[in-house]
């Protein structure tokens, strides 16, 4: 049995029979796979503390001929978002990281590699590491992860009249693109004005290493976040629960 050892992204874990755990993770070479981590529910467990959702870590693994489940050898964990939480101790914060696995977990590709949503999921346990602020860092994680699957609406220019998006954009009801405020019924729809598009127009330039130059403002954030969440529940055909936690905790 070959064993594999990559850098990888822990995204879930859930439980097995009576002291296992199978081990949801995104590695940068050989992209999502499912492990068993044997005896990761016993008290002094060697997995304790290195299986928590967006954990980045080096694994080794065995893969076992006609199953889908890998046996996983060793996890160590690199860095985690549990030590920012501990600074800045925010159920938003939590819940966030929850909302990041949950997306990626949806996204990556089922055995083979897809280096750019790899990249992006490590930078974002860096920006959590950081500090970053909570919103502006999902804003601009929704923009990628919508861009690199190749369903994020134009912003240069309008759909409707060939016209630039300057001044402002319409997502009209039930449309998932971008207007002009000449074409949309600025009443209708989820609108976005200056700021939130040129925060989208710098997050497309802007490496997920560099992301804490980016400016945003919470009236920005709000209208981006409405405008992402329709996006994302148009195409993942669902919403999240992860998305449902942080509603509750909103309120
Ligand atoms: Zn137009």
């Amino acid at each position: 049995m070959p064993v594999y050892t990559s850098e990888a992204l822990i995204l879930r874990t859930y439980k097995l029979g009576e002291a296992d755990r199978i081990v949801v993770f995104l590695t940068r070479d050989r992209g999502k796979k499912r492990g068993v981590a044997k005896g990761a529910r016993r008290p002094k467990s060697r997995y304790m503390g290195a299986l928590e959702p967006m954990t980045r870590a080096g694994v080794a693994y065995y893969e076992r001929e006609m199953r889908d489940l890998v046996r996983l050898n060793y996890v160590e964990p690199q860095r985690s978002p549990l030590s920012a939480i501990g600074l800045s101790g925010g159920a938003s914060l939590l819940g966030h990281v929850g909302y990041f696995a949950e997306l990626i977990d949806e996204w990556a590709p089922e055995a083979h590699a897809d280096e750019r949503l790899y990249r992006l999921g490590s930078a974002v346990i860096d920006a959590l590491a950081a500090g970053a602020p909570i919103e502006r860092l999902a804003r601009y994680f929704e923009y990628w992860i919508l861009r690199l699957q190749g369903v994020y609406p134009a912003l240069v220019v309008c759909p409707g009249c060939g016209g630039a998006l300057e001044g402002g954009a319409v997502m009209p009801p039930r449309e998932h693109m971008f207007l002009c405020q000449r074409c949309a019924r600025p009443t209708h729809g989820t609108a976005l004005g200056r700021t939130a598009l040129a925060f989208l127009r710098a997050a497309a330039r802007t490496a997920p290493e560099r992301m804490d130059t980016l400016e945003l403002d919470d009236r920005a954030s709000r209208d981006l976040e409405t405008a992402h969440r329709r996006l994302l529940n148009t195409h993942l055909e669902k919403e999240l629960k992860s998305v449902r936690v942080l509603r509750e905790m909103g309120r």
